[in-house]
């Protein structure tokens, strides 16, 4: 019998997992389909109920539905409890079991622009992905990260939480701006640069370090405009598809056993966007 797969959250038209999804069960031969569901919040008891019931295979979950889908799953492993967030679901023999693929995604993908081991790494903001993306980073050897955040409590909160005072800080956004040049690597988690407000940077950059490299999680623009002011300054620069794909392909093993062509999955997205990839 077709597998079914699907993502729940609100807003939820415009995904773009069906897309990858669909078409990476294709790619490795899975006969399955992947849709998606608008679920509002006062509907996820009932939507998860219903995954149950049917007998869904497996699901996403995002936007705003990460932590609150939690109490209703009957395991979830370690790091999507220390995160505090599900992103994947699979259901094994009528069990729900929760996992976040957010911050592993996000470091493969860095791994592909970035050696990690000892390097100082500056984490701008300190919201649901950038949570996720610490906790992660912080498992690579060596490595020093600051935080800075418009509401920099937010950040000293993280840090305790995880009780990570030891490689890592929080700073202020002017902090960080002006210590631009020590850092090895720039991870953005805002919503600053997002469409509409395309124009807007978290912080100013000048000067960089030399061959920095810097990672927007923000894929619409394509390019933002930190990407584009690192570029010009001579940064190696990653947008914020590497990181879609990579959480997607984490997923999709999660349900099949199978790795899928990343790759394939960044270019369906970007033709999807309409436009050229960093
Ligand atoms: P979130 O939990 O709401 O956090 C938002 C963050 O942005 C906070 O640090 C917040 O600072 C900061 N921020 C918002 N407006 C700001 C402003 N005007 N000036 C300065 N800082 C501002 O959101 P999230 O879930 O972490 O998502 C953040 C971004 O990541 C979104 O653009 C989302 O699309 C993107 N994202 C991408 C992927 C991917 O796969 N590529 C995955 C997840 C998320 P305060 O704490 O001061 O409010």
């Amino acid at each position: 019998m077709k597998r079914l797969y699907g993502v729940i959250g609100s807003p939820i038209a415009h995904s773009m997992s069906p897309l990858i999804h669909n078409d990476a069960f294709l790619q490795n031969g899975v006969d399955a389909h992947y849709h998606a569901f608008h679920v509002e919040p006062d509907q996820l008891k009932q939507a998860v109920a219903g995954m149950r019931a049917l007998g869904i295979d497996g699901f996403n979950v995002t936007i705003p539905h990460k932590e609150a889908i939690i109490p209703l799953l009957d395991s979830v492993e370690d790091a999507a409890i220390q995160i505090g967030a599900v992103n994947t679901v699979v259901n094994k023999n009528g069990k729900l079991i929760g996992y976040n693929t957010d911050g592993r995604g996000f470091v493969e993908a860095l791994k592909e622009v970035a050696e990690l081991k000892g390097k100082h790494v500056l984490i701008i903001g300190a919201g649901g992905a950038a949570r996720a993306i610490f906790y992660t980073l912080a498992l690579e050897e060596g490595i020093q990260l600051d935080i800075c955040n418009r509401t920099v409590s937010k950040a000293e909160d993280l840090i305790k939480e995880f009780s990570l005072e030891r490689i890592a800080r929080s700073i202020t956004v002017d902090q960080a701006a002006s210590e631009m040049q020590s850092y090895d690597v720039v991870v953005q988690t805002t919503s600053v640069g997002m469409f509409p407000k395309v124009n807007d940077i978290p912080l100013p950059l000048k000067p960089i370090k030399q061959h920095a490299v810097f990672s927007d999680i923000i894929y619409n623009p394509l390019e933002t405009r930190l990407l584009r002011e690192a570029k010009a300054l001579g940064a190696i620069t990653q947008n914020g598809i590497h990181m879609f794909a990579y959480q997607a392909a984490l997923a999709f093993e999660i349900w099949t056993g199978k790795f899928p062509d990343t790759d394939r999955m960044k270019k369906l997205v970007k033709e999807h966007l309409g436009g050229k990839t960093c």
